[in-house]
């Protein structure tokens, strides 16, 4: 019983061996490969979540500045038409042929004083004609007529005030955003245009306060898109129409105010931008931030973060290629360890003259196959074998030869054992020993009288012996374990008293102890 659980037990050494070392190899590689990917996913959300917040925070910025600037050009043209609004009722009150020029030009001159945005304010008669101006000097024969809010007013009855794209003042060649009215007579005919002038400059200045990118703008645009005012300025661009730009064709028409991303008509720079349209004047302030300058901060820490992460999935896959490599060494080592183990075991087993197991060998299996043949209720057989007249071979052959003999006596032993259960081991010197499981007398006399045939028939010379071949002699012991108090000792003594018996009847021969056959009887 003992053996037999030993034996378990290597069995199971040997499969746990490997069984184990896989799945470690296995759950080591998918750990390391689980660390790396949740690196590469905390950091890339990060990344996404710093962009994110780039473009959100840039789009708060363009829509602050797109309020700021709106509400600046609202003032500044507020106060302007307020201005206007109250000179053209007195002037139409006063009555344009008895106009007071004197007090009109101080009146005009102390408004003009008062507001910084204002160029200058203007009364021009039905021709065109300067009648009044906050100017000192007025140019001789100036004349209005050809402007286009002069034009716009002769021809357009609407009391409105009038917002007119950029031109170049005649008296002081400033640029000038023209806010004018039209003066009527009582009879409600044309009578001339009242004309206030903002400094174009005056935005610019404000503009130029903002601290922005290099290539951020900032547009003031009339609602049909000609442009009264940028920054970056430039006077070229003064007068162009943003008419046909992604905010005024696809936001403006959908809503007052918003953020959108889209490319520059003027520059080309792909920019977002919020865009706000005056609630009182037909006017549109945007404000852009360069796509690119936004960006370009996270893009920095983007390109350091990936650098760093690369650099730890380097070390991680180092690290990793080290630990596995080891573990694969240590799972090698293990291995050769057992296998070593295993064929030390199997070695100490074995006789190293005939191949066949030993008398420890033996010992081990007899133990188990009883405890079976008891459990599983069937016959054992023992057979012990011994050359005969061997010492006298030895002493006409010489001992290599002996060896050799015993060598071919193995062959043969091995060759007539059939069954996997079945077991021949050299028990010492010049004796054998079969270990027949399941088998009855008849069976095991049948195999024994095959294998002293065999050896008949070989005919190894023996010169010593009186039969003059190499012959051998058997004893059969035969038990039933299930139903006699068996042991592996009293089976062997009975197999030993049959071979006894065998030499003593003449050799070449095998006997069956009948006792331990009859015992169950
Ligand atoms: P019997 O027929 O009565 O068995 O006569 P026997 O000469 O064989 O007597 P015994 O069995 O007592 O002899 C054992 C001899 O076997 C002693 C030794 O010369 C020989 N022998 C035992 N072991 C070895 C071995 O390993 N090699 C060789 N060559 N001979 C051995
Ligand atoms: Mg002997
Ligand atoms: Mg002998």
């Amino acid at each position: 019983m003992r053996s037999g659980k030993q034996q378990d037990d290597e069995g199971l050494l040997s499969a746990t061996g490997d069984a184990r070392a896989v799945p470690l190899f296995r759950l080591v590689a998918s750990f390391m490969v689980v660390v790396m990917l949740t690196f590469v996913t905390v950091e890339g959300w990060r990344i996404w979540r710093d962009y994110r917040h780039a473009l959100l925070n840039a789009q708060d910025a363009v829509s602050n500045l797109a309020r700021a600037t709106a509400q600046h050009a609202d003032d500044a043209i507020r106060q302007v038409d307020a201005i206007t609004a109250a000179l053209a009722e007195r002037v139409e009150g006063d009555g344009l042929a008895h106009l007071d020029r004197k007090r009109l030009h101080r009146l005009l001159h102390q408004q003009a004083e008062i507001m910084p945005q204002l160029h200058g304010l203007f009364i021009y008669d039905a021709q065109g004609y300067w009648l009044v101006t906050d100017k000192t000097s007025v140019p001789p024969n100036a004349n209005n007529a050809d402007r286009d809010y002069f034009v716009f007013h002769r021809t357009h009855p609407s009391r409105e005030v009038h917002i007119g794209s950029v031109i170049k003042s005649r008296s002081t060649n400033d640029l000038i955003i023209p806010i004018s009215r039209r003066l009527d007579y009582p009879d409600g005919s044309f009578a001339g245009v009242l004309l206030g002038t903002i400094k174009v400059d005056w935005f610019v200045r404000y503009y130029g306060d903002f601290k922005i990118d290099q290539r951020g703008a900032l547009v003031l645009a009339k609602r049909d898109g000609t442009i009264l005012v940028r920054r970056p300025f430039s006077e070229k661009v003064l007068g162009r129409s943003l008419a046909q730009s992604d905010i005024f064709l696809n936001h403006l028409p959908y809503a007052d105010q918003g953020v959108a991303e889209a490319k520059a008509v003027v520059d080309g720079t792909q920019r977002i931008y919020g865009y706000r349209a005056l609630s009182t004047y037909p006017l549109v302030a945007e404000a852009g931030l360069s796509r690119d300058s936004v960006i370009e901060p996270w893009r920095h820490d983007m390109i350091k973060s990936v650098l760093v992460l690369l650099l730890l999935l380097i070390g991680l896959s180092a690290f990793a290629w080290i630990v596995l490599r080891q573990l694969r060494e240590r799972i090698a080592i293990e291995r050769a360890l057992l296998q070593a183990h295993q064929t030390l075991r199997a070695l100490a087993l074995t006789d190293s003259l005939t191949g066949l197991g030993n008398r420890r060998r033996l010992d081990k299996v007899m133990e188990s196959e009883l405890g079976r043949a008891r459990r599983q209720d069937y016959p054992v057989a023992v057979v012990m074998l011994d050359l005969d007249y061997f010492k006298r071979y030895n002493d006409r052959y010489g001992h290599p030869a002996g060896d050799q003999c015993l060598q071919r006596v193995g062959e043969v032993l091995q060759a007539a054992i059939k069954r996997p259960g079945d077991l021949a081991v050299r028990y010492g010197g010049e004796e054998f020993t079969l270990l027949l499981p399941d088998t009855t007398a008849e069976g095991a006399s049948t195999l024994v009288q095959e294998i002293l045939h065999t050896l008949r028939r070989l005919a190894i010379e023996h010169g010593a012996s009186p039969l003059g071949i190499v012959s051998i002699s058997a004893g059969i012991a035969v038990g039933q374990p299930a139903h006699l108090s068996l042991t592996a000792a009293t089976l062997m003594a009975a197999a030993d008293a049959a071979l006894y018996q065998a030499k003593a009847q003449g050799r070449d021969r095998s006997c069956l102890t009948l006792e331990v056959a009859e015992g169950e009887a």
